[in-house]
């Protein structure tokens, strides 16, 4: 079966959903791989790299799609380059099935089987196929280093001939997996980082990272189902916020990652707090593409407010094209090999605990119970 990796089409998107070794795989595996031209140069890859890997490069996304069984990306592909697929073909990629309806409404019509990777679920044995995770880690380190970059001083502390400086303070709100990166990055570089989770069970992990857990006077915690942070009631809310404001003004840096699947994110940082901030303090919203957790970000914008500046970064993942291609390339790969048999015959399985939940369209329908609700409820 032929295997083709598209270039993204996505403003600012440089990573690409295959790198050589995921084609040595996927050759091995009984497959063939035809990549677009230029697909990998935005993550430093050039094409010869993947002829000598064994793929055969195709001039346009249309010659790459031609005949194509599957095909990979990172990004969905855009309704026209769906129009070139077969009925049947599978597509796995990011595809944000709960809001992208019209995309998923052309796949079920063309009969293409739609598998997303953020709805690859979160249990242990698809750990190496979680590309949210994956990606979340690239975006963890990447917003530490924007700070870093927007921040008027150093983060570590410095004994020299001129003196003495102090080490920055860092604050992390939220600290699943981006948070955690940003934990381990911003000690890293030397900060003292504090953190705070709504999920009591992270405070060892955060505190095994050299970072010291917030504490509330009150317990402030809501853990749901899954390992997921759920809403916090009105109540617990204001005690969160008590809390944070007793902390912010002393930080140089707060990176913000909080998120409830499914819902806007919780508003943590509120413009009275970024208001107690020195000047030239920095804030990162990594929720600002879901709501923000701060009162003042603009998504995809930076914003000065009170002498802070508060960005809204969006794709950070994109900034790392390199790793973040290597890492989603093993993801894709590990998914991949599911429902491949022998000889790259395909054997998709929907009572498979990972194809299954994650797959969105197949033979003509919606087959993820979600994102039909997400459909009927338009
Ligand atoms: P996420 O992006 O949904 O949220 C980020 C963090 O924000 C979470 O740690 C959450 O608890 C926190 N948060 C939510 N509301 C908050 C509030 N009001 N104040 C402070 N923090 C708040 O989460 P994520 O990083 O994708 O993952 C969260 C957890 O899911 C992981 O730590 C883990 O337990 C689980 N997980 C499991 C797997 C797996 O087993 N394959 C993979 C990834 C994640």
């Amino acid at each position: 079966m032929k295997v083709a990796v598209l270039k993204e089409t996505r403003l600012g998107e440089r990573r690409v959903a295959l790198v050589p070794m995921g084609v040595k795989s996927l050759l091995k595996a009984g497959l063939d791989v035809t990549v677009q031209a230029g697909a990998g140069l935005a993550a430093s890859i050039s094409d010869q790299e993947y002829e000598e890997a064994g793929a055969t490069v195709a001039a346009t996304a249309a010659d790459a799609l031609r005949d194509a069984g599957m095909v990979l990306a990172v990004n969905a592909p855009s309704l026209e380059d769906v129009a070139g697929m077969s009925e049947g073909t599978i597509l796995v990629s990011f595809l944000t099935p709960l809001t992208h309806t019209e995309l998923v409404r052309a796949l079920a019509e063309a009969k293409i089987t739609g598998i997303a990777m953020e709805l690859v679920p979160r249990i242990t044995r698809a750990q190496s196929m979680d590309a949210l995770s994956s990606q979340a880690t690239v975006a963890g380190y990447k917003a530490v280093l924007l700070a870093a970059n927007h921040l008027p001083k150093f983060l570590p502390m410095f004994t020299t001939a001129a003196g003495t400086i102090r080490p920055a303070k860092a604050l992390i709100l939220g600290a699943g997996v981006a948070g955690l990166q940003a934990i381990a990055t911003a000690r890293r570089l030397g900060a003292v980082v504090l953190a705070f989770d709504v999920r009591p069970a992270v405070k060892e992990q955060v505190e095994s990272l050299g970072a010291s857990f917030l504490e509330a006077d009150e317990e402030v915690a809501a853990e749901g189902e899954g390992g997921y942070a759920k809403e916090l009631s009105a109540d617990q809310h204001e005690k969160e916020l008590t809390l944070l404001a007793g902390a912010i003004a002393d930080c140089d840096i707060v990176i913000t990652t909080a998120q409830i699947p499914g819902r806007t994110a919780p508003l943590l940082v509120t413009e009275e707090m970024v208001e107690s901030m020195r000047p030239g303090s920095v804030i990162v919203d990594l929720a600002s593409e879901s709501g923000g957790n701060c009162a003042l970000t603009k998504s995809g914008e930076t914003v000065l407010a009170h002498g802070v500046q508060i960005l809204g970064p969006v794709n950070l993942a994109t900034g790392i094209p390199v790793h973040a291609s290597q890492m989603y390339s093993k993801n894709i790969v590990t998914l991949i090999s599911e429902f491949i048999g022998e000889e790259g015959r395909v054997e998709l399985d929907m009572e498979n605990d990972v194809v299954g939940p994650s797959t969105v369209t197949h033979d003509g329908q919606v087959t993820n119970e979600r994102v039909q609700n997400a459909l009927s409820a338009l």
